[in-house]
């Protein structure tokens, strides 16, 4: 099995870090929101956990504070971003569709979205 590097070493570990920039919708001292780079709707943000967890499925109980906390700042910055409906999606492994190795949520909004995802 091939081997993901530790999520520090991600795009977004250096988005936290400073050494890269963003367009920052939201920060806490738990994470951060930013706009996509490639945005699949008129809104599409990440929320993002200061922690490097590289996946949904490497969360354990002691992060359940942490994944809530990420779904409340998800639809706060949804309404933040005038969305009264929207999804949140969270990616866990490659074969998922996740292709940044640190945990994070979609914030999709502002057009009609179809269901079930490809
Ligand atoms: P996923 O495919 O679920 O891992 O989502 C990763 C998302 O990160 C994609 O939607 C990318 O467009 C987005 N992305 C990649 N690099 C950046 C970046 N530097 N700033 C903002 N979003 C990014």
């Amino acid at each position: 099995m091939t081997r993901q590097p530790a999520s520090s070493d991600t795009i977004f570990g250096r988005i936290l870090r400073g050494e890269l920039p963003c367009d920052q919708v939201y920060a806490d001292d738990l994470c951060l929101a930013f706009r996509d780079v490639q945005p699949q709707a008129p809104v599409h943000v990440l929320v993002i956990p200061r922690e490097p967890i590289a996946q949904l499925a490497d969360a354990g109980p002691e992060h359940q504070e942490l994944l809530g906390h990420l779904l409340l700042v998800a639809a706060q910055v949804a309404r933040q971003e005038g969305l009264s409906d929207w999804r949140t999606v969270i990616n866990s492994g490659a074969e998922a569709g996740q292709t940044v190795f640190h945990l994070h949520v979609h914030v999709i909004g502002g057009r009609a979205l179809a269901w079930p995802p490809g």
